[in-house]
């Protein structure tokens, strides 16, 4: 097997396990990594299926699928979030992982990379039925998880109440209250004050950083954003409060755009009174596609993997991309992103807020001490916009794009840590 890809040659995955393979594989080669290490962080190092039968409410019985990943733990303990959503394979769960690991790498907190999905609709379940799920996929994978083991955290369709589910079942397990197992939990249980807006402020953070170094102001403008759930919506709000303007936003049944920019608390009350940014009054209507091409200067999809593709690349107005979601571009589309002087801020970049409090939410935890919100934005801010400039020398450095700068930066450091501790016995 060779384990270095010639990018010009090889097909574009749609497998996103082979395009986060891939996209170590490149810069394995760019920093010249040994093929020892580079082999070793190819594979996950832990893999747990499981079966999760859960009583309906109509009283029969259903089997589901789940899966936890741990990718990496030489820096750490696993840490990643819990998806819940028809599409998750156990692919998409390695590839998710193994970005988890570049990313608490990236922003140098002390964490490997897991992650975890069931195959489930959490909008057709019932609450009682979601809980159940919830509580026995716990189990199922308790054997794996801990404060100081793995700690999972909120993804796709998966709230802080899931959360509380899932602290409440381990504690119950082990006979005292463990909040350390899991972050993104409610306030009133051990969660920490900023978490819920963390993905999207770290996500602002790095994206006035990126405009002070291209030269702009955040004043007027222009920002299009796909997914509208915790990343995007509060994306959208923080963002309109800073100044900028939010001309396009879409969620799983369509979208609204409106090139004068839209009204974001309109906008919120409308998709909490019909569950969409559809058809919102005052902006035209939008496919989940068209906003990703709309008129804009800074585009961040905020919603599932591989929507920026060598098709609508091209085509993409804005200047900048602030990956909220994980794994929107491929690998092809970035290609056709750089060439075209687009700047992309990587998902193991633009995302690491939500990750960056949850280690404050954890240590808050460990410490049984919690901070005041203003203290944890500012940590947070000190964290993004130190990884942002170490991921924009890099890229200088090896004249690249900021994607495999932020790899250098991150592989970097897992590698080191893994060649320190070597390999036992
Ligand atoms: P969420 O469940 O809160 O929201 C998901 C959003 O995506 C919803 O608006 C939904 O309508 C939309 N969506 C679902 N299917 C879609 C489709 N087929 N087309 C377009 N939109 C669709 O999830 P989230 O936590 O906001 O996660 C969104 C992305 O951000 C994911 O890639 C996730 O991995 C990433 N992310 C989230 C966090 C976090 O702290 N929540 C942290 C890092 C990365």
């Amino acid at each position: 097997m060779s384990l270095s890809v010639d990018r010009s040659a090889a097909a574009a995955p749609d497998n996103v396990w082979e395009m986060a393979q891939r996209q170590l594989d490149e810069v394995a080669r760019l920093i010249g990594l040994s093929d020892a290490i580079h082999q070793f962080l190819r594979v996950p190092k832990r893999v747990l299926e499981v079966s999760v039968p859960v009583k309906l409410d109509n009283g029969a019985f259903r089997c589901y699928m789940g899966y936890r990943v741990q990718h990496n733990m030489a820096r750490g303990p696993g840490k990643g979030g819990i998806r819940f959503h028809p599409d998750v394979t156990l692919d998409e769960v390695k590839a998710l992982a193994m970005w988890m690991t570049w990313k608490c790498a990236l922003v140098n907190i002390p964490f490997g990379g897991a992650k975890g999905g069931v195959i489930c609709d959490p909008k057709t379940m019932s609450l009682q039925e979601l809980e159940n799920l919830t509580r026995r996929f716990t189990t199922e994978i308790s054997i794996i998880i801990g404060p100081e083991k793995d700690i999972p955290a909120p993804d796709v369709y998966t709230t802080p109440q899931v959360m509380a589910w899932i602290m409440d079942t381990f504690s119950m397990q082990h006979g005292y209250s463990i909040p350390g197992v899991v972050t993104g939990k409610p306030i009133a249980i051990g969660g920490s004050l900023g978490r819920d807006k963390a993905t999207a402020r770290g996500c602002l953070y790095v994206i006035d950083e990126a405009l002070r170094v291209l030269g702009r102001k955040a004043e007027g403008t222009r920002v299009a954003i796909q997914g509208f759930g915790n990343a995007g919506y509060h994306a959208a709000e923080l963002l309109s409060r800073q100044g900028y303007r939010i001309v396009a936003v879409s969620d799983s049944r369509g979208g609204a755009a409106n090139s004068k920019g839209l009204d974001v608390a309109g906008l919120i009350a409308h998709k909490q009174e019909t569950g969409s940014v559809a058809g919102f009054a005052g902006a035209d209507r939008v496919t989940n596609k068209e906003v990703l091409e709309y008129d804009c200067d800074v585009l961040i999809p905020a919603a599932l993997e591989k929507v920026i593709t060598v098709e609508n690349a091209p085509r993409i107005r804005a200047k900048l991309i602030a990956e909220a979601a994980n794994g929107p571009t491929l690998p092809e589309a970035d290609e056709i992103l750089y060439d075209r002087d687009i700047m992309v801020l990587p998902d193991i970049l633009a995302n690491a807020g939500g990750v960056t409090v949850s280690y404050f939410e954890w240590v808050q935890d460990l410490q049984e001490t919690f901070w005041e919100e203003d203290a944890i934005n500012e940590r947070l801010k000190r964290k993004m916009t130190r990884a942002f400039h170490e991921v924009y020398d890099q890229a200088h450095r090896f004249k690249t794009d900021m994607r495999r700068g932020a790899y250098a930066v991150a592989v970097d450091r897992v590698a080191e840590a893994t060649r320190l501790r070597g390999v036992y016995p």
